[in-house]
């Protein structure tokens, strides 16, 4: 029998209700004859609850303790889901990610799925049970258990997806698909109905938040069809897949954002070789990651240096960068931790000519002033002061008439 992979978020799986209302879900894919194994995020807001008590004891608590903490969340609606297709006839039987063994490294909170161990869902499945597998966690060689990053369950889901070369992966959330951009920004967003892994991976590395960056990886090396879907209304959802001859291709697919990140700039530091290595070397060595760089072009025999790093490593970054100024004899150190970056992504602009400039008109009538500038093949983040983000976004989204469907315009 063909094998789905169904993962409900947070959200979907929030109150008793909606457990309720998950069990009939997979209670009518069961009688359409497939096997159903799923993975369930904790309640919504369960996670926070529990990172909030670990900071009353320890603002920064031991990481292996902390996720066997954070693991909880999750085992108590396996368990609550498993009740609930039970009572409806339906077998079915939970498991941790240390029972089913998705065995991961023993980097805590963020760990890498390594292997995972079927043959005991291949046997409750040929047992005719639904398998209720708990998101987010694993566990180590050691037996320790680990946790795989916020938004984690997306990735079991894909992995235990791959594992059983399942013939989908279905991520069930409290949107009905991946969006032009997050429809809580722009409320005229649209639903994609398909994007490539290439653009999902973009705009989850950019801040998309609908699914783990590393699920999107996943699905891709794996080739897992993933889709994204409403666990509330009916709908085909959004199919990320691999780019395929003839597909309707946009020029622009989607809008990330997001907020997470600080700018630094040191001013007046000698112009010479070896300058962008003294800045960054001591930043890597902290295990702070750089985003954007940008040197300017130096006019005396000095130049600025402005980088952007995450805003929980702000306040570390500006203590290193100010040692090293003082070390050089630089003139100033200056921040902001009040930035967000904006990026455009899709794969149609490896062929088209003037999408920057579009995109810099657009911010530029809406008053909104660009730090700072990056670009790859198929994307182009700007830099700006985070009060303009949502205005930019919708700016943006406008400019590119995002609320409009590329088939039915050329129609
Ligand atoms: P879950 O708890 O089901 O994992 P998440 O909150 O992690 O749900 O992800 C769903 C949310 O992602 C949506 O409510 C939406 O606000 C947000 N989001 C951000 N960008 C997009 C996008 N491009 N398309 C759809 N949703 C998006
Ligand atoms: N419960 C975890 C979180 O809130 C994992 C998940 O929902 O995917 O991040
Ligand atoms: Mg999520």
């Amino acid at each position: 029998m063909a094998i789905i992979v169904q993962k409900y978020g947070g959200t979907s799986v929030g109150s008793v209700e909606r457990i309720e209302h998950v069990a009939e879900k997979v209670t009518s894919w069961r009688e359409r004859g497939y096997d159903v194994v799923v993975v369930v995020s904790a309640m919504s807001g369960e996670t926070n609850r529990l990172i909030e008590l670990a900071r009353q004891i320890d603002a920064s608590p031991p990481p292996r303790e902390l996720d066997v903490l954070l693991s909880t969340g999750e085992q108590v609606t396996i368990a609550l889901l498993s009740m609930a297709l039970e009572k409806r006839g339906c077998p079915a039987r939970s498991y941790t990610g240390a029972q089913v063994q998705i065995l991961t490294d023993s980097a805590h909170n963020k760990a890498r799925i390594r292997d995972i161990d079927d043959e005991r869902i291949h046997r409750d499945l040929e047992q005719g049970r639904v398998v209720v597998v708990a998101g987010f966690q694993g566990v180590d060689e050691e037996g320790n258990i680990t946790t795989l990053g916020r938004g984690g369950s997306d990735t079991t889901a894909v992995a235990l997806a791959a594992a059983l070369k399942a013939e989908e992966c279905q991520i069930y959330t409290d949107v009905d698909g991946v969006y032009t951009t997050d429809p809580r920004v722009v409320p005229e967003a649209r639903r994609l109905e398909r994007i490539t892994f290439e653009e999902m991976l973009e705009l989850a590395s950019l801040g998309s938040k609908v699914l783990q960056i590393r699920s999107v990886e996943f699905a891709g090396k794996y080739n897992v069809p993933l889709r994204v879907l409403s666990s509330f209304e009916e709908g085909e959802g959004t199919l990320i897949t691999y780019e395929v001859e003839g597909m309707e291709q946009a020029v622009i697919s989607g809008i990330a954002f997001n907020r997470d990140e600080a700018k630094l700039t040191v001013l007046g530091v000698p112009d010479q070789p070896g300058v962008a290595s003294a800045i960054l070397g001591p930043i890597a060595d902290a295990n702070i990651e750089v985003d954007m760089i940008i040197q300017n072009v130096a006019e005396d025999s000095t130049t600025d240096f402005t980088f952007t790093v995450h805003r929980n490593d702000y306040d570390k970054a500006m203590v290193l960068l100010r040692n090293f100024a003082r070390e050089v004899g630089a003139k100033e150190v200056t921040g902001d931790n009040r930035i967000a970056k904006i990026s455009l992504v899709g794969v149609g602009m490896r062929s088209h000519a003037g999408i920057a400039a579009t995109m810099f008109r657009a911010l530029a009538e809406e008053g909104i002033n660009i730090q700072m500038i990056s670009t790859s093949e198929i994307k182009i983040s700007v830099v700006v002061d985070e009060k303009y983000l949502e205005l930019g976004v919708r700016a943006l989204h406008e400019a590119f008439a995002l609320d409009k469907d590329p088939k039915q315009e050329t129609a």
